[in-house]
This record gives C-alpha cells, structure tokens and sequence, in this order.
C-alpha cells in the first residue's frame, strides 16, 4: 500500500463558485480566507462535465464516475409507487462514494448536505443528508427520517437549524443596503435572501459542530448557496444587463457581492476549526456566468445556460505546493486525488486521475481493478434497498396494467413521462460526451422516436453518429428532418465534416462558411468550422475564425488546439506547444491536445516531454498506430538516448 499523506482531508463544495467572480474580490482584499488558501496551495479551474446539472455533479464528484456509472440522472426520479416524484436519493446510487470506500479501509468520514445523500447511509461516521436544511424550506419544516445516521445526532443538530424568521433584518444589510426601499408586500426576493442565508448558515453550524465533536479522518460539506443565490440575484450583478430596471440592479446589484464574502467567512471558520494539519480541498461544480455573456434577466429561464464550464479548485495542506497552478482538473478528479491523499489504490473502473503532481515530493498511486469488488463493510443500504428508480416505476406499472393497483392521474402520469424523458436525456448526454458515446446511440434513437416533435434529438443522434465515425448513418439522420431544422448551423458543420468524409471538399468549404455566417459569434460552430478548414488546409481562414472564437470566449481549450495547430503547419513549433499547453491545461481529457502538444515538444527537441505527451494521448486512446510510429520514430533516430531533459516521474493516466 502507498503511504498515507494526509491526516485528515477536508472537502468543501461551493456550487457554482466562479474564478471570474472571485477574482476582483481577491483583488480587493475581500475573500481573505480564498487568498490564504490559494497562496498556501495550488488552484485552478475545474472542468465540469456534461450534463452540467448540479444532483449528477456532486455524485460524480464524490464518486469519481460518470453519470452511467453512479446512476443519478437528474435533480428528480419516480417514486418507486409512481404516486409522483421526490428528489434523487441514495438508493439509487450505483456504486460506492469515497465514504463508502473509507469505511470499508476502517477510516471515519463525516458527510453533511451532499446532493442525493438522503437516506442517510450506515457508514462509519456521520451522515446528515440533503434534506436536513431542505426542510427549512419546506411548509411542514419536519425532517424527515433517514436525515441523520447515527440517529443520536437528531436532536443536537436539528437545535441548530436557522429558520428564515429567526433572522434580524440587520443579517440582510450587508447583502442588501437599500433593504429599507424595498416594498415587501409587492416584492419577494427579501424573503427569499433570508432563506437563502438561513440555509447556508445551517449548514455551517451543523459543519463546525461535525468537524469539533465528531471523530473522522475525511469531512465532506456541500454549500449550495453561490448558486442559488446566482439564480436569484446575479441578473442585477452589474454591468446591468438589458431587461433588468435600474431600481432592481440598484437595490439588488451588491447581493452576489455579500454572497462571496459570506461564503470566505464561513471557509475562514472551517480552516480554523479543521486546523493546519487538515488537507482541505475546495470544489465547485461548474461556473456561473456573470459578465456580459448572461443570457438574459432571468437565471430561472433555462438554469443550466447560466451555467460556465469550468468551476475552481484549490487544495492545501501538509507536503503540497504553496502557491501554484493547478491545471487540466476535473471534477471526476476529486474522488482519485482524495484516495492517493490516503494512501488508498485507485479504482481503473473511476473516469478521473488523481492529482499527484500538487505534492513537492509527488507519490506513485496504486491502482485495482475497481473498489466495486472489493470485500468489507463499506456502510452502504442493503442490496433490498437499493432500487433502480426506473425500474421499481416500471413494475409499479405492470401492476397497474394488470388490474392489481390504481393508475396515477393523467397528471401525475404525464409528469412521470416527462421525468423519465429529461433522466434518459441525461444519460445520453453523459455517455456522448464520455469514451462510452456509442452506448448513447440507441438512448437518443429511442428519444428521436417517442418525441418526433423535438428535433433536437436527431441533432444529438446525428453529432453521436458523427464522432463514431458512421458518417452515413449520421446523413440518413439529418435527412429525417424538417428544411428548417436542417438550415441550423449545427447541422451545418455536421454536413461539411460528412462531405470532407466523403471527399467533397468544395461542399464541405461552401457549409462551413454558411454555419459560421449564420453564427458568427458561437464559440463551439466557429471552432468546427476552422477544423474543417484545417483539414482544407486554409491556414489563414483557420486561424482567423479560432482567434475570434478566443476572443469570444477565453476560456477555450478547442481554439487553442487550433492555434497550436495552426503554428505548427507555419513551423512556429515554440507558440505551438504554448497553445497546447493553454488547451491540456483547460481540458485535460483532451487526446488531440495533447498529440499537437508532442509534436511541437519534438520539433522543439525535447524529446522526452514529446515522449510523455505521446503516452498520455495514446492512454486517452488517440490513433494508436500514428503514435506507435511517432515514438518508434523518436526512438530510432536517438538509439535510447533521447534529446531534452529527463521529466519529473509524472502520474500516469487512467486509460
Ligand atoms: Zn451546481
């Protein structure tokens, strides 16, 4: 077994924490706790992954496996009885979450308010789940059963909840100054603030009181206030935004504000109780936009497009770096890097890397089959009680059919289609967007079929297709829809990479223009436009299209591989591998990137890095045979000795 490095590890998630938004603040001297983090850490951006939805997330986050893996497809799923719908819950969590794993390895983990927690499992430690503050919201205000394990944790913190009404006016000056304005017979939103910061105030005294009276060796605990507040108050964030009146930006413009420092003083009391030899790392699912690119004066029209795809991460503690860079994290990560920190193997079935690199002195991870197998106590619900939601609804259904039980309503029934229909969505969003995307083809057929009015379907159907490879397959797609739909530009690009497919390059130049004339200012249709006129082998159209779309969008792996790419057809090999450093260092799941990185090392001369580079896209499963050759290249022109500096023993990537 490798050896443990840390004592204790302490996770913090803050949804939908954005470095654009805590940059200035940092600036200003106002999140001192986040500075001290950072300066004693490493930091940087975490990509999030698809769907962007927050319940998926956090049990991706905890689990370090894609959505088909874990099981939660979205916020809601059936009641096993179709009487309706209820949160997503633990039950139907597929495999084992880090605090499963510990307590199989005989460690104590307290977990407090994470998505999908509830009923609280028998673990060895603490649970207290997602519905603990959610009942402050609601009417009755109990909490339910199967909140807390073990049970004698009830009354002590249920004496900690925060209602709303329990809250001065004066806790809300600091997010709202002009509360005073405000007519609370016409307008809500004061309220809502109140019970927005009564809930993330429960949640901090329930984490303080965990963290000193109960014993653990990890600690998990979720805030979910940054976005919620986000949905609510961002739209008055200034600059104001068209729609928004001035009354409203004026009194409600400084919210997001208070939110952040808010949330920098409760992390302030968190680090002080965990105390320095606490691993502390801190997570957000995503981003949340915040400048000029929201989408519009409300944040509860489309909630998910508020949403930016890349979140923060820090993590400090004994034997890591003091103030550096992290790069290329995703939110699959946390789970890997947390059970390096203790010394545990990583299982080769979890969709993330751990970050060994954070570490001065950095440790080779032990790796098995899957953690799924493995024997012991993990603290997990009984196998009866473990249901797959769909399927225990399906029964409910024949049963229904057969005469033995009511039907639901025709409300109920049409709510319960649409919620199977958004959870299969899900799925297939994940899985296309993982090594797994042909699994999604028969989930997106079967959508396309029962829901002939929603063409979006055959989009994702035909994007599907496409990246497999089954260019034919994807046309005869696009070739079932409407003129209209088949005029957006996304079915554009789709063409003109079918046409390049099918050597047609005049067709694949004439669709590509058109998309990009149809949205000149979409980052991702500007992107596989300049591919296509890569593989045309138009620089300098290549180049000008990905330099807009940077411009559009700095956050932008894919133009940055183009960029990369297109220096390296100038033999410009320097500004090459800066680019594609940019794009690994954004999106580390990347395989291209990271074969346009090696070729500009080894034009470079630095063949050793080139040589590293070239294992990890050959890892990530990149033209196997086009990278044996490179490296037997590299290899037979150098005998064994190769050119450049020998690198850092690095991690290797889960493949
Ligand atoms: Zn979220």
């Amino acid at each position: 077994m490798a050896a443990r490095l840390a004592k204790k590890v302490l996770l913090i998630g803050w949804d939908a924490a954005d470095w654009q938004m805590i940059r200035p603040l940092l600036d200003k001297g106002w999140m001192p706790a986040l500075q001290r983090m950072i300066s004693e850490g490493v930091s940087g951006n975490l990509a999030t992954i698809q769907p962007a939805l927050s319940p998926m997330l956090w049990n991706s986050i905890a689990t370090g496996k894609r959505a088909d893996k874990h099981g939660i497809h979205g916020f809601v799923e059936p009641n096993p009885d179709r009487s309706g719908i209820r949160p997503v819950t633990s039950t139907s969590r597929k495999c084992k979450a880090i605090w499963n794993i510990l307590s199989q390895n005989g460690m104590k983990s307290n977990v407090l308010s994470w998505f999908a927690s509830h009923p609280a499992e028998p673990i060895n430690g603490a649970i207290v789940t997602d519905r603990f503050v959610a009942s402050i919201s609601e009417k009755c205000g109990d909490i339910p059963p199967g909140t807390f394990h073990p049970q004698r944790l009830r009354q002590p913190l249920s004496e900690l909840l925060l209602r709303p009404t329990q809250l001065d006016a004066q806790a809300l000056l600091p997010f709202v100054p002009r509360a005073a304005q405000i007519d609370q017979q016409k307008d809500d939103r004061l309220i809502k603030l109140a019970g927005l910061i009564a809930r993330a105030s429960s949640v901090q005294a329930a984490a303080c009181r965990l963290i000193t009276d109960e014993p653990w060796d990890f600690s998990a605990v979720y805030f979910s206030a940054i976005d919620e507040f986000g949905h609510f108050f961002m739209p008055y964030h200034p600059p104001k935004l068209d729609g928004v009146s001035e009354r409203d930006a004026s009194i409600y413009g400084e919210v997001m504000t208070g939110c952040y420092r808010f949330h920098d003083m409760m992390l302030d009391a968190l680090l002080a109780y965990a105390g320095p030899e606490t691993t502390v790392i801190l997570v957000s699912d995503h981003g949340f936009l915040n400048d000029e690119r929201r989408p519009g004066p409300s944040a509860w029209e489309h909630p998910e497009r508020w949403h930016r795809s890349f979140g923060i991460a820090c993590a400090r503690g004994p034997g890591i770096r003091r103030g550096e860079p992290l790069y290329g994290a995703t939110l699959l990560d946390v789970t890997p890097t947390i059970l390096a920190m203790f010394g545990l193997p990583i299982g080769a079935d979890m969709d993330g890397r751990p970050w060994l690199e954070i570490y001065e002195k950095p440790p080779r991870a032990a790796r098995i089959a899957s953690w799924e197998d493995e024997r012991g106590e993990a603290g997990m619900h009984p196998p009866d009680m473990r249901e797959d939601p769909e399927d225990s609804a399906e029964a409910i259904r024949r049963l229904v059919e057969l005469g033995y039980i009511d039907a639901p309503d025709a409300d109920t029934e049409e709510t319960l289609r649409k919620v199977a229909r958004d959870r299969t969505t899900n799925l297939a969003i994940a899985l296309s967007n993982s090594r797994r995307a042909a699994a999604a083809v028969a989930l997106w057929e079967k959508l396309a079929d029962e829901n002939p009015e929603r063409e979006g379907y055959l989009i994702q159907l035909a994007m599907t297709l496409i990246r497999l490879g089954r260019n034919s397959d994807g046309r005869n797609v696009l070739e079932r829809m409407s003129e209209d739909a088949r005029r957006s530009p996304y079915v554009q690009v789709m063409l003109a990479t079918i046409a390049l497919a099918e050597d047609d390059p005049g067709s694949a130049l004439s669709l590509a223009r058109e998309a990009l004339r149809q949205a000149p200012s979409e980052p991702s249709i500007i992107n596989r436009a300049a591919d296509i006129f890569i593989r045309l082998d138009r620089w300098p159209d290549a180049e000008d299209a990905f330099r807009k779309s940077l411009e559009i969008l700095g956050d932008n792996s894919a133009a940055h591989d183009g960029l990369a790419q297109v220096y390296l057809a100038r033999d410009e090999p320097q500004q090459a591998v800066e680019h594609s450093l940019q794009a690994v260092g954004l999106t580390h799941f990347f395989p291209a990137a990271h074969f346009h990185l090696a070729e500009g090392l080894h034009r470079c001369n630095k063949d050793w890095e080139a040589l590293a580079a070239y294992d990890t896209c050959q890892k990530m499963g990149y033209n196997p045979e086009q990278v044996r050759r490179r490296k037997t290249e590299i290899y037979g022109a150098r005998g064994h000795t190769a050119r450049g500096t020998v690198p850092p023993q690095s991690e290797t990537d889960i493949p």
